[in-house]
């Protein structure tokens, strides 16, 4: 079997044109949606994804403002920048680059953003949303993969989903979706003695690790999902997934690739929460 690539970029494309399409009838009735970036430090990668962010905003024609602080801003300093966007009604979304200089806590910075304006949707207001079934924001990631495997058509509820990674922002939030799509979901971690053994019965796989070829073909059943959400560099600096994605084509039905798989969609969600976000602040 040779899988079939889902595109997102695509995918990605598809759904920034219907932001755009919101965003400006939104903008005609005089609520322009506004997205805050917060960057702290200098760190390279952080640097690079606060830019697409805010160049993604302005492309669908949202307001952007990127605030870039010193890495030597005291935590009080930032949660009062926080609470300032939070009173700022031409901001409705606030996302705070991670991650931040030691000296400041990110949970208490998360905590300050208004649940209204947790575009990222890692605030515990978000987190405890989902887990309950109530609406509120999605981590943007889980989100975009959950719309990735709606591309495939296939019919979640009672399929088997393995979910590799249990971290907040990623492995948790995604197998709470997919258990929310009535998938039967299981979660592996680095305690996990042998991943195979669950991925071999899945129908679904999320690999969101952070290690090159944790996923292979041999551990995954014939015409399965595979979303790789691993950003990893290869031994000639290439960026690359967790999957051994040459390998796991030949097996899997479906498979993402990287770059142009999950990473597209990560920040395509987060345009979707921010309309969103400012969807409702207009209606109240
Ligand atoms: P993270 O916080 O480091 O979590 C990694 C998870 O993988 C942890 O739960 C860890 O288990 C688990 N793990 C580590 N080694 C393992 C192993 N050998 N077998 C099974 N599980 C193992 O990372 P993250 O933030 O979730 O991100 C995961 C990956 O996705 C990274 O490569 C990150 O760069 C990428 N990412 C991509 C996007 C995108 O838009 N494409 C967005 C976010 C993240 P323990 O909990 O037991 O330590």
């Amino acid at each position: 079997m040779t899988a079939n690539i889902i595109d997102g970029n695509a995918l990605a494309k598809k759904i920034r044109a219907e932001v755009a399409d919101r965003a400006a009838a939104l903008t005609a009735r005089g609520h322009k949606p506004g997205l805050a970036v917060i960057l702290v430090g200098e760190d390279p990668a952080s640097q690079v994804y606060v830019k697409h962010k805010v160049a993604d905003c302005e492309g669908c024609g949202m307001h952007s403002v990127l605030e870039r602080h010193d890495a030597s801003i005291s935590e009080g300093e930032l949660l009062a920048r926080v609470a300032a966007l939070n009173a700022d009604p031409a901001i409705h979304g606030i996302l705070v680059q991670m991650p931040l200089p030691k000296h400041i806590d990110p949970h208490k910075v998360i905590a300050t953003i208004s649940p209204l304006k947790d575009v990222d949707g890692f605030h515990i207001a978000s987190a405890g949303a989902l887990m309950v079934g109530q609406p509120g924001f999605k981590a943007c990631t889980p989100y975009g993969c959950m719309k990735l495997i709606e591309t495939t058509g296939i019919a979640l509820k009672g399929k088997h989903a393995v979910v590799i990674g249990r971290s907040n922002t990623v492995g948790k939030p995604m197998a709470l979706l997919l258990l929310q799509a009535n998938c039967t979901v299981t979660i592996c971690h680095s305690g996990t003695p042998d991943l195979g053994v669950h991925t071999r019965l899945a129908d679904v796989v999320v690999a969101a690790v952070g290690r090159r070829n944790v996923l292979t073909a041999d551990m995954v059943k014939p015409g399965a999902v595979v979303i790789d959400v691993g950003m990893n560099r290869n031994d000639e600096g290439k960026l690359c997934g967790d999957v051994d994605f040459a390998g796991v084509s030949q097996v899997a039905g479906w498979i993402t690739p990287v770059p142009g798989g999950v990473g597209p969609m990560t920040r395509a969600m987060l345009l979707v929460n921010t309309i969103e976000a400012a969807e409702r602040a207009a209606a109240n």
